[in-house]
């Protein structure tokens, strides 16, 4: 009993951030772009080359920025913010609100979901999208329409939101709120279970969507993330069962080819690849490997 009470003790000290006097609470913040609001093409806001593009990675950045404001107001202690989008180099570091930290770049292990461990408590999706082949959603793919035109997880076709949920889930961590449009926020909810969404537009096709104005979808994910954060114990992690089958759907019947030249990896038709993982993270790194494996 008294090794018992100090080893409750001693968990509760190590709960306690260093020189602070509430429990540590560590929330995890993953930002995609083509779910942010006001944007609807790539050619003008969500590619580095777009003429609008320095506009909208502000706008992107002051949606997550609300996004922290939210977790703070919830009792985060921590805030990890990854910068999930194109080449990982979007959210304005200066803008950024200066009480998280950022990661930043590719390749990375666990893609858009790097940096999560078991310390978080909550994690939280900005800016996301509908999966490939998804109607009715913003810019809908999987990663890369190039690469890849189906993603499924122990034979369930998942989008992004799907695949970091997933990750996190192994660490323990669950996803409890997701910004985008009506799409997604509705397909992750089915997936996930009742978590908080914020519709910052609604798709009305693959390109066209009703926009509402910038600040009015920063308060939605605003108040939305610190409901999700403070409500964070009612959702549970999602769990995929090991081993994890991962099934590519590769656009590039070579790139297929090449993939199942690994030991493990199963090709059962032309562009489709099996790898059978032992967890979520060995599925995670085996999605981002095969995303750098390129052939001409
Ligand atoms: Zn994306």
């Amino acid at each position: 009993m008294k090794l018992l009470t100090l080893a409750l003790c001693a968990l509760a000290v190590s709960t306690l951030a260093a020189g602070q006097d509430k429990p540590r609470l560590k929330v995890y913040i993953s930002a995609d772009m083509e779910g942010v609001g006001g944007v609807s093409t790539w050619e003008k806001q969500a590619s580095a080359s777009g003429l609008d593009y320095g506009q909208y990675r502000r706008l992107m950045t002051l949606e997550v920025n609300a996004a922290i404001e939210g977790a703070f107001a919830a009792g985060a202690t921590e805030v990890l913010v990854s910068d999930s989008h194109g080449d990982g180099q979007n959210i304005d570091a200066e803008l950024l609100d200066p009480r998280v930290k950022l990661v930043r770049a590719w390749p990375r292990p666990l893609g858009m979901a790097a940096g999560i461990d078991a310390t978080f408590d909550a994690v939280v999706l900005i800016g996301y999208h509908g999966a490939e082949g998804q109607a009715d959603s913003i810019l809908s793919h999987t990663e890369d329409d190039t690469k890849y035109a189906d993603m499924k997880l122990n034979g369930v076709s998942v989008p992004e939101a799907g695949i970091v949920a997933a990750t996190a889930g192994a660490f323990g961590v669950p996803v409890v709120f997701i910004s985008g449009d009506q799409t997604i926020c509705r397909v992750t909810s089915d997936l996930l279970g009742d978590i908080e969404t914020a519709v910052v537009k609604v798709a009305d096709g693959f390109y066209a969507g009703t926009m509402m104005h910038p600040q009015e979808a920063r308060e939605l994910i605003r108040a939305g993330v610190e409901r999700a954060v403070r409500g964070r114990d009612e959702i549970k992690p999602y769990l995929t069962k090991r081993p994890v089958k991962v099934e590519l759907t590769m656009r590039k019947t070579v790139e297929a080819e090449v993939a199942s030249y690994l030991r493990g990896v199963e090709r059962p038709t032309g562009n489709v690849i099996i790898y059978t993982a032992d967890d979520m993270i060995d599925a995670a790194k085996f999605i981002q490997a095969v995303y750098y494996l390129k052939v001409d």
